[in-house]
Parts: structure tokens; sequence; C-alpha cells
């Protein structure tokens, strides 16, 4: 640590800030790499109906392969792509990868509705965002109602009601889908989510997680799905990591779940052998539930 005449920036530069800048650094110019070397790669989580076990759509999530560490998941790589303005390219990456799997995948006649996409607040407010998920739609030959972009509540954070609601709208003209993601975990749109554009609403995971075995944990995740369904909102259940929290979750009439128990998110060669699996499962829970009526 550098001491100069000024004594505060002895703590500016102390050892452990010092070094998660440079870890930041570092990471910064490896990602900026990945990306021009096209490394960074998408695996894909399935999101099924319960009544049936139909696959509704898949959720597109980066992924980060590194020579020593393996998979580098995005919570430790997409805050630095947002601090440093690499989230722009990053996100068309995401995008432009997507939109062409779910358009091959369409062609090989594989089922699904569509594919989803997240977005984040910077990506989502830059200029001439919707224009390039258009030109993408086009690229591809990808019809738009199989897009549905994903964005948090986080889009709200310093920005403009006004203009958050000017982008939804633009989006909304093309045809893609949108869905409210974390809902309830963050900062609370309630207020005007009523006149948002939204098809969809995915339940924070946090609502689900054990709501199987805590009354008052199923309440509030009861009320939710309610809300969600009094603004004619489609609901997702994300995060169901057990049976008990698929069978809840398919009690309340969630539209899709999203969790590990039915699948984590893989590789698009992997999705079929998955899907397959979870089916025996599903189909076995059924049995279950049936002989304990
Ligand atoms: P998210 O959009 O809410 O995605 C769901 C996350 O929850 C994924 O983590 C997924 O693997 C994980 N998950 C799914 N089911 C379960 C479960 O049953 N239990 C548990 N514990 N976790 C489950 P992942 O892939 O690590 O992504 C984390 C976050 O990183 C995402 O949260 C999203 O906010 C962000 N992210 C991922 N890919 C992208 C991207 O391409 N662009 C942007 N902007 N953000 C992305
Ligand atoms: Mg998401
Ligand atoms: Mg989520
Ligand atoms: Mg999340």
């Amino acid at each position: 640590a550098a001491k100069t005449s000024k004594g505060s920036r002895y703590v500016f530069f102390s050892a452990p800030l010092n070094e998660r800048v440079q870890a930041e650094m570092l990471m910064e110019t490896l990602l900026r790499s990945a990306l021009k070397t096209g490394l960074l790669k998408l695996h894909y989580q399935p999101q099924v109906r319960p009544t049936d076990g139909r696959l509704i759509g898949l959720e597109a999530l980066v992924r980060w392969p590194h020579v020593e560490r393996g998979l580098i998941p995005p919570g430790e790589f997409i805050p630095i792509a947002e601090k440093t303005g690499l989230i722009l390219e990053l996100g068309q990456y995401v995008l432009e990868k997507a939109c062409k799997q779910a358009a091959k995948w369409r062609q090989t006649g594989f089922a699904f509705n569509r594919v989803s996409v997240n977005v984040s607040p910077l990506q989502f407010r830059q200029p001439r965002f919707a224009a390039m998920v258009r030109q993408m739609l086009t690229t591809y030959g990808l019809p738009a109602r199989m897009l549905c972009l994903e964005v948090t509540e986080n889009v709200f954070l310093d920005t403009s009601e006004q203009l958050v609601l000017d982008i939804l709208s633009e989006l909304q003209d093309i045809g893609v889908q949108l869905s409210l993601d974390d809902f309830g975990s963050g900062y609370s749109s309630l207020s005007y989510l009523h006149s948002l554009p939204f098809q969809e609403l995915k339940i924070d995971r946090a609502f689900l997680t054990e709501a199987d075995r805590h009354p008052q944990k199923e309440q509030l995740f009861e009320a939710i799905v309610g809300l969600a369904r009094s603004l004619g909102l489609r609901v997702i259940a994300e995060g169901a990591e057990t049976a008990g929290e698929y069978v809840l979750s398919a009690e309340h009439q969630c539209d899709a779940i999203q969790g590990y128990f039915c699948s984590p998110a893989v590789s698009p060669e992997h999705i079929e052998d998955c899907l397959d699996e979870f089916h025996k499962i599903r189909t076995s829970l059924h049995k279950q539930i049936e002989q304990k009526r």
C-alpha cells in the first residue's frame, strides 16, 4: 500500500480493496477476450407445464467455460459486465445465440413455445435496443412470439417510469413476450404493474423455497400467484428443487415450473435427455399422488 502525504489515501489503497479491484480488472480483460473469441456458451433450462409436463419454454443462461475454474456462473461476471458496460456486447451476443438456437430447434420440430433471454437494465435502456431485437428476429427468421425477454424489477432503478414504459411498449409492438423476473425480490413495482405490458411474472425462488414445509410461506406464495392472476399475468414458479416444491407449485396452478427438480440448465444437446428423465420422475410422482388420494 502506498502511503502519501495525504494519510487518507493509505486507507483507500488498503490491500483487500486493491486486490478486489485488480481481480475485477483481470476478470474484465478475460471476459472481453472470451466474448471476442466466442467462448461464452448458453445453457438452457426447461420451463414445464405442471398439468401435463409439456415444455413451455427454455431460459437461456450464459456460461463462461474457464480452463482452470470450469464453468464460471453468471452471478460472478454479469455484475462486472454491467459495471464496465461490457454487458451491451454480452447481451447482444446472448440474444443472437439464443435466437439462432431457437430457430434451429424450431426447424427440427422440437416442440416448445419460446426461448427466454435475460436482459440487463443497462442493455434494456440502451438506445435502439428494440430495433436490435427486431433485427435479430429478422436475421434468424424467428417469429417474435417465440422470444421472451426477462427483465427484473431493477430496470426501474435509475430510470424514469415513463422511459421503462416506452421501451416495453416498443418491444410489445414487435410482438415479443415480456416477463418480469425474480418478482418480489427487489424494488417493488406493484403500484404500476397493472399498466406495464408484461404477459408473465416469475415468482422469485425465495418464495417457493420450503413453502411446502411452512404454511405461512405457502400462503405468501399463494397470494403472489393470486396477485398475478388478478392482473391477468401468467405465472412461472422459479427454483422448484424438491418434489414437495414442485407439487405445491402445481397445486397453486402455476402456468409453468422451472427448477432443478425438473432440470438444471444444460447444453442444447442434453435438453432432450433431461426432459426424458424428468418425464420418468413426473410419471412416478403422479402415481404417488394418485395413491395418496
Ligand atoms: P435468473 O434469470 O433468475 O435465472 C435463474 C437462475 O436460478 C439460474 O442461475 C438458474 O440456474 C438458477 N436456478 C434454476 N433452478 C434452480 C433451482 O431449483 N434451485 C436453485 N438454487 N437455483 C436454480 P444462473 O444460471 O447462475 O444465473 C443467475 C442469474 O444470472 C440469472 O438469474 C440472471 O439474472 C443472470 N444471467 C444469466 N444469464 C444471463 C444473460 O445471458 N444475461 C443477463 N443479463 N443476465 C444473465
Ligand atoms: Mg431469468
Ligand atoms: Mg429469476
Ligand atoms: Mg435471479
